[in-house]
């Protein structure tokens, strides 16, 4: 059984609380992805984890087994870092094998142990060269490969993928993924990328100044934010501050939602695909501003003239049903109200 459990995680330093009263509790097998801007702890716990850093309260088990106070050395986990750390004079079979040697496997077994990780890895060909003679990604796949070479239960990732470049990073990403899954490891990725965190975690927590603020499946977190941050930071949405007159807040005929109670203003915020865009109809009347083909999708940044206010809002399509609508023209458009999230916008 390899669950990690942190119940209660804080950390200062000084007068920044980078973990504030953190609780989170992994499966056997699972992987949680930790998503959050720059500074907001998402390492900090990580390292809490790895017992590189040391709360000031709270307990990290591993395992049902209290870890509060092992050091990161005697703990059951393997790291992957954002830079490969490979020792430069050892070739890479040498390195995939180097935590066997130090606990004094048998040459044979470290051997054995190395060449089937290589493999696992498609690093076959690469294990007697030196980490300068391989790619950035075999680097990245070899010290994937020795922080499991111990079997550790835990493998926890600290922007892995952050070095490499775009499609490099998309093929290992799904790779990591795929052989998590076969090794069946319990798993912490710390990413500030949403889309890596959506497509490799089977959970994601958004994380914001030392704390979780929501944590759900992908789907979960890109369809129904629980807060306003994580509707904010996950997913590119449309934003628009509006006024909540008699409980409602509107933008115009496109949309009417119920405010939360209380709110004279409210931050509403939808997805630009939820945007029903039509050459006519009884809804709203937008202009469209500009066309940005994607290829398969291509955005309308749209102007809204309603309740005499200006708006600026963004709508994707797919470029085939885009098409018809003209830079300049005059389109209906309108959102579902199930499509638009409201939060007091204090
Ligand atoms: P990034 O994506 O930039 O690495 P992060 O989400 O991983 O950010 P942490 O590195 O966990 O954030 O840092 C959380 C907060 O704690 C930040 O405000 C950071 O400046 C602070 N912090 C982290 N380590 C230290 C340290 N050793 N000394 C002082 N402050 C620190």
């Amino acid at each position: 059984m390899s669950s990690v459990v942190l119940s209660h995680i804080s950390k200062h330093y000084g007068a920044v609380k980078a973990l504030d009263d953190v609780s989170l509790s992994i499966a056997d097998g699972e992987l949680v992805a930790l998503l959050g801007p720059s500074g907001c702890g998402k390492t900090t716990l990580l390292r809490s984890i790895a017992g590189l850093e040391k709360p000031d309260g709270g307990v990290v088990q591993i395992g049902g087994t209290d870890m509060t106070h092992v050091p990161a050395r005697k703990r059951p986990i393997g790291m992957v870092f954002q830079s490969y750390v490979l020792f430069p004079n050892m070739t890479i079979r040498d390195n995939v094998g180097f935590p066997l040697k130090m606990r004094g496997d048998s040459k044979q077994a470290i051997r054995a142990r190395a060449d089937e990780l290589l493999e696992l890895m498609g690093l076959a060909q690469q294990g007697d060269r030196y980490p300068n003679q391989v790619s950035g990604g075999q680097q990245q796949r070899a010290a994937l490969a020795r922080a499991l070479a111990a079997n550790p239960s835990v493998l926890l990732l600290d922007e892995p993928l952050s070095a490499l470049d775009a499609l490099v990073r998309t093929r290992l990403r799904d790779e990591i993924r795929r052989i998590q899954q076969l090794v069946k490891i319990t798993a912490v990725y710390v990413t500030h990328d949403q889309g890596e965190a959506m497509a490799i975690a089977d959970r994601v927590a958004v994380m914001n100044a030392g704390k979780i603020e929501q944590l759900a499946a992908p789907a979960q977190i890109y369809d129904d934010p629980s807060t306003r941050f994580a509707a904010g930071f996950v997913g590119n949405r449309n934003i628009l501050e509006l006024r909540a007159d008699g409980g409602m807040a509107r933008l115009g005929k496109a949309f009417a939602v119920q405010a939360p109670a209380g709110s004279s203003t409210v931050a509403a915020f939808f997805r630009p695909e939820d945007v029903v865009v039509s050459m006519t109809g009884e809804d709203q009347q937008a202009m469209v501003e500009n066309k940005m083909f994607q290829g398969l999708l291509t955005r309308l940044y749209l102007v809204v003239e309603a309740d005499g206010t200006t708006t600026r809002i963004y709508a994707d399509l797919p470029s085939r049903q885009a098409e018809q609508f003209t830079q300049g023209s005059t389109v209906n458009v309108r959102v579902a109200a199930a499509d638009v999230r409201v939060f007091p916008a204090d």
